[in-house]
């Protein structure tokens, strides 16, 4: 069995530049890029909030340079998924392709999360074009327009609220007839000039020749369904998140919606020498450059765990 001294799983912000700082510190590193090489920029058009891009940049051609920096220092960068893992003992063993085992005196796990969806055929067709799932990332895009945001949660509200500071005009659109936001986030959210909250309604589809230009709404009261439409540039989900993190869910502490449980400030997992990083352990930020720093924060733990 192949033995190495750091495992990095994952190949988006965290998973990268955790290998350009453990190739740097000469740890040999091998990282695993998974189902989606570059990790979820790859399925955005343009990212203009990471520093050192001033005119913003694709996120694909991003998540390319990263990779160019990570293999410039020598980090073996190769295709596969880790299908699972033994974390009972160091060397831990990881699988890859339900074939191939690997041991690793430490891991950093940066395998992300994934934006849930409704299942609508339409968010497919408009992806990119008018459907989003990060206000903070593509809010910008829709100053002065108007958007819908479908959840009724804590941060489908606090979406909602940071739309409403940039577009003219947010619906809130919650399938129940109340809001499972906190009653601070409820009292903001109903008070906003901006938004209108659209209660017991559903989307059935979204409209537009080429970008979204509204969606199809059905509101169902005692039984009596009421179909109409809305016009609207946007369309940001906002029903949660779901991390990758159940390969190792018979090791690893999580919190009750998945995500990798961390000592505070740093990586550090309930497991002396595994360390998860980016997108997998943040249910706050989900940002490209927090991710960043944390694979940043990830390495630079391996090194003094190894040393
Ligand atoms: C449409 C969209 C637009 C966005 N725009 C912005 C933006 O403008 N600015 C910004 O800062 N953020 C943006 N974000 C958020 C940003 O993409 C994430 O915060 C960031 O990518 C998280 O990085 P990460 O390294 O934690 O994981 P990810 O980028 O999610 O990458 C996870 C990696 O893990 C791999 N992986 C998963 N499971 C396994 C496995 N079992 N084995 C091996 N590998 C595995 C995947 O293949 C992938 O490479 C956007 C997100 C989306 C979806």
């Amino acid at each position: 069995m192949e033995a190495v001294r750091c495992l990095i799983i994952g190949s988006g912000p965290a998973g990268y530049t955790a290998a350009i700082y453990t190739s740097r510190a000469n740890l040999a590193p091998v990282l695993y890029e998974g189902i989606q090489p570059g990790g979820q920029l790859t399925i955005t058009t343009e990212v203009e909030n990471f520093p050192g891009y001033p005119n913003g940049i694709s996120g694909t051609a991003m998540m390319e340079e990263l990779h160019a920096q990570a293999a410039r220092f020598g980090a073996d960068i190769r295709r596969g998924i880790v299908t699972a893992c033994d974390l009972s003992k160091r060397p831990y063993k990881v699988t890859i392709d339900d074939k191939t085992e690997i041991a690793s005196e430490t891991i950093i796990i940066a395998t992300g999360a994934s934006a849930k969806f409704l299942g609508l055929p339409d968010e497919q067709k408009y992806a990119g074009l008018g459907v989003s799932a990060c206000a903070t990332c593509d809010g910008f895009f829709y100053r002065k327009k108007v958007v819908a945001v479908v959840g009724g949660g804590d941060s489908a509200c606090e979406e909602a609220m940071y739309l409403a500071g940039l577009a003219s005009k947010v619906y809130l659109i919650v399938r129940k007839d109340y809001l499972r936001a906190s009653q601070i986030m409820q009292d903001r959210v109903q008070n906003h000039p901006n938004i209108e909250v659209l209660f017991n309604t559903n989307t059935l589809g979204l409209f537009g020749e080429q970008f979204v230009e509204g969606a199809h709404l059905v509101r169902t009261i005692g039984g009596k369904e009421e179909k109409f439409d809305i016009a609207i540039d946007g369309f940001f989900l906002a029903i949660g998140h779901k991390p990758n993190s159940d390969v190792f869910k018979h090791y690893l502490e999580r919190d009750e919606n998945g995500y990798i449980k961390t000592t505070w400030g740093t990586t550090r997992t309930n497991i002396p020498g595994v360390y998860a990083a980016g997108d997998v352990a943040d249910p706050n930020y989900r940002q490209a450059v927090v991710a960043a720093g944390m694979g940043c924060v990830a390495a630079i733990e391996v090194e003094r765990f190894l040393s």
